[in-house]
C-alpha cells in the first residue's frame, strides 16, 4: 500500500512542504483547524474590505526564497509594497525611507497560500488532537472524534505550543517544541470615512503600546473605499493585556495611534480587534525543521528558524527535503 503523507497546518510552512512533496510525486493530505488556509498570513474579510491582520509584508534574503518570490510575482500572487515609511520614537515621528524590498500578497496577503494550496487535498475546520502510530502507519484523531489515515509520514506545521502534543510519539521533538516560547500580538483595525491627513503609510514604533502601524490602501490592489489602518501592539503590551476585552484594546490602541500619527484622528467608523496568541517566537532558532526520520514524524514552522514568513517557508522546504532524503 502507498499511504499518503499527512500535513497538519496550511500556513506557509505546511504549504511549502506540501508543494515540495507534491512536486516530487508524493501523495499528501492537508488538515487545518481554521476555515481556510494561511494561518498567520490569512486576511480577514470585513465591511471595510479585506484586512491583513497578521503578517504585514515580507522580505526575501535567502537565495531560494528570492527565486520563489520572483515566480510568485510573475504569477501575480505577490506585488512589491513601497510604503512611505516612518519611525516613531519618544513621541517624535520621522521619515525613515530605506532600500529594502518588501512584498505583500496581491490583492490580499491570503492570496499567496490560497494559490499555493491550489487543488491539493485539504480538510478545513478539522482540529487534529492526536497523532499516533500503529505497527506500520500513522493515524490522526480530530476534535470531533474522527480518525484519519493511514499515513506513511506526518508533518506537523503548527505553531510550537500547538505542535508539542501532536509530537508526543517522538519525545525529543516534543521537548524541542515545548522549549519554544511564542509571544502574543494584539492587532486592531481602524477605518475612517475621511482619509487621515498624513503621509505615513507604514511606521515602526518604539516607546509605545504599539510597535507597528500600516495604512491598508497603500498596499497594491487593496480596497480603498474607507481609509483603513492596521495597528499592532508590541509583545510586552500584548502579554500584559492578554485578557483585556476587545473594546478596551481598541480604545487603548486607538489612543496610542492618535498620539503618534501627528494629525487629527476622528472616531473611527469601523473597528476590529484580533488576538494572536502565538504570534512570534521569542527568539530565532537554527533547526531548519525537526525530524525523527526513522519514525516518519516531522515538524516545521517559523519557530524552527527566523519567526518570519521567509523562515516559515524555508522550514517547510527543509522538512520536505529531509523526508524525501529518507525515502531514497
Ligand atoms: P501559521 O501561519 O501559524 O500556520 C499554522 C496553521 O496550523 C494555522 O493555519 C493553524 O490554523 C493550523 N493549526 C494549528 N493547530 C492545529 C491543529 N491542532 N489541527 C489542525 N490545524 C492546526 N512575518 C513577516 O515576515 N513579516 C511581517 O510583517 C510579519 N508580521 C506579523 C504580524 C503578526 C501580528 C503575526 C501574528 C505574525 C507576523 N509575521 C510576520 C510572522 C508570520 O506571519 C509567520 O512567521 C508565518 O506566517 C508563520 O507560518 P507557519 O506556517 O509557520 O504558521
Ligand atoms: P524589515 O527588514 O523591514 O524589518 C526588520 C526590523 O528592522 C523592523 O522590525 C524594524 O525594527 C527595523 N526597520 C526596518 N526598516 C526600518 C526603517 N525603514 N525604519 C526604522 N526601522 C526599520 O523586515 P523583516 O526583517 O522581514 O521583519 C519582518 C517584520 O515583521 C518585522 O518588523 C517584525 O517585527 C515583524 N513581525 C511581527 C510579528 C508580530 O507578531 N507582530 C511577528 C513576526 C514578525
Amino acid at each position: 500500500m502507498n499511504a499518503p503523507i499527512a500535513i497538519i497546518g496550511t500556513g506557509i510552512a505546511g504549504l511549502s512542504a506540501a508543494q515540495a512533496l507534491h512536486a516530487a510525486g508524493q501523495n499528501i493530505e492537508l488538515f487545518d483547524k481554521s476555515r481556510g488556509s494561511g494561518g498567520r498570513m490569512a486576511s480577514k474579510r470585513s465591511d471595510a474590505g479585506s484586512l491583513d491582520l497578521g503578517a504585514q509584508y515580507f522580505t526575501a534574503r535567502d537565495r531560494r526564497f528570492v527565486e520563489v518570490v520572483q515566480q510568485w510575482q510573475a504569477r501575480g500572487w505577490v506585488a512589491e509594497w513601497q510604503p512611505s515609511l516612518y519611525n516613531a520614537q519618544d513621541g517624535q515621528l520621522s521619515a525613515s525611507p530605506d532600500e529594502q524590498v518588501r512584498w505583500v500578497g496581491s490583492p490580499r496577503m491570503s492570496a499567496i497560500t490560497r494559490a499555493m494550496l491550489g487543488a491539493l487535498p485539504v480538510r478545513f475546520s478539522c482540529r487534529i488532537t492526536e497523532v499516533f502510530r500503529g505497527d506500520h502507519y500513522w493515524s490522526l484523531l480530530d476534535a470531533d472524534g474522527n480518525s484519519h489515515g493511514p499515513y506513511s509520514h506526518v508533518i506537523v506545521a503548527t505553531p510550537a505550543p500547538q505542535a508539542t502534543a501532536l509530537l508526543a510519539a517522538a519525545p525529543k521533538l516534543a521537548g524541542a517544541a515545548a522549549s519554544v516560547i511564542m509571544e502574543p500580538t494584539w492587532a486592531v483595525a481602524l477605518g475612517f470615512d475621511s482619509a487621515l491627513d498624513t503621509r505615513v503609510e507604514g511606521c515602526f514604533v518604539q516607546d509605545s503600546p504599539l510597535d507597528w502601524v500600516a495604512r491598508n490602501r497603500s498596499k497594491p490592489g487593496r480596497d480603498n473605499h474607507i481609509d483603513t489602518w492596521v495597528l499592532h501592539a508590541g509583545s510586552a503590551w500584548s502579554r500584559q493585556h492578554l485578557d483585556l476585552a476587545k473594546e478596551a484594546v481598541i480604545e487603548q490602541l486607538h489612543g496610542a495611534f492618535a498620539e503618534l500619527i501627528g494629525c487629527a484622528v476622528p472616531p473611527p467608523s469601523f473597528t476590529l480587534a484580533h488576538r494572536w496568541l502565538y504570534a512570534r517566537p521569542a527568539q530565532a532558532h537554527q533547526w531548519g525543521a525537526l525530524a525523527d526520520a526513522d519514525l516518519g514524524l516531522y515538524a516545521c514552522g517559523d519557530w524552527c528558524l527566523s519567526g518570519r514568513v521567509e523562515g516559515a517557508w524555508l522550514s517547510g522546504q527543509d522538512a520536505a527535503r529531509r523526508l524525501l532524503e529518507h525515502l531514497q
